[in-house]
């Protein structure tokens, strides 16, 4: 693998995303979110009334699933499930559960590996996740795994939601975080943990330009660029 490959992987709220987005766009690397992946499956589950623990009906629906993932001009990922642009549907709160259940069924999660890998194998990507350094791409040039305590990570996930007009209270985000957090750390397969060569990046009390700085100087460290 010549390309490079930034593994950027945490719990949800952490800043990974948002943090990928503007590093992609400064170093010209394609920011791959495979959460959006998960939230699909958890989407289409949910389109066809099965139950997101349910891992037989889960497992019996994926050769139904055609995804697919674009970029647009602005280089902003967008998710096609059979053909329909699910881009925003798969923000909705409740499909975060969904995606957190189907993710531990590890039918789902080979159903989608070839997907993420086939990116790595193409482009300079940084790709977030909660495997990507440890399943996904374990050979990645640098593995950074963001962290931040639970009430800022909340909070922010609460400031997003309600930014885009989704009604809730800074409790419930907490709580579902939580819930999700437990759900993806305890998995048998591919929980979410850090690499043992991740370089860790705790954001609590940084700012988002502090953050994002952080993260462009080990990108240059590391790649000479
Ligand atoms: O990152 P995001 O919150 O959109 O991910 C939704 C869910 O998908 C996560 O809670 C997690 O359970 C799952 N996921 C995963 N592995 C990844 C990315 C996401 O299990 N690489």
């Amino acid at each position: 693998m010549n390309n490079i490959s930034v593994a950027l992987d945490g719990p949800s709220g952490a800043g990974k995303s948002t943090l990928a987005k503007k590093t992609a766009g400064h170093f010209n690397f394609i920011y791959v979110d495979t959460g959006a992946l998960y939230r699909c499956i958890g989407l289409f589950a949910l389109r066809n009334k099965v139950a997101s623990t349910d891992r037989a009906g889960v497992i019996k629906l994926l050769p139904q699933i055609k995804l697919d993932m674009e970029y647009d001009d602005a280089g902003i990922q967008r998710m096609y499930l059979g053909g329909e642009d699910v881009t925003d549907a798969i923000r909705m709160p409740e499909i975060s559960t969904y995606a957190s259940d189907v993710s531990a069924m590890p039918e789902v999660r080979e159903f989608l590996l070839k997907m993420q890998r086939d990116m790595a194998e193409k482009y300079d990507v940084i790709m977030d996740g909660r495997d990507i350094g440890t399943v996904v791409l374990p050979n990645a040039g640098l593995k950074i795994f963001i962290t931040a305590d639970a009430d800022a990570r909340a909070n922010r996930r609460y400031l997003e939601l309600t930014a885009k007009g989704i009604a809730t209270t800074f409790e419930e985000v907490r709580a579902a975080m939580l819930q999700r957090d437990k759900n993806d750390s305890e998995r048998e397969t591919a929980p979410l943990k850090a690499a043992d060569d991740a370089i860790m990046l705790d954001t609590t009390k940084l700012s988002f330009d502090e953050s994002f700085n952080e993260i462009c100087k080990l990108i240059s460290g590391r790649f000479d660029i």
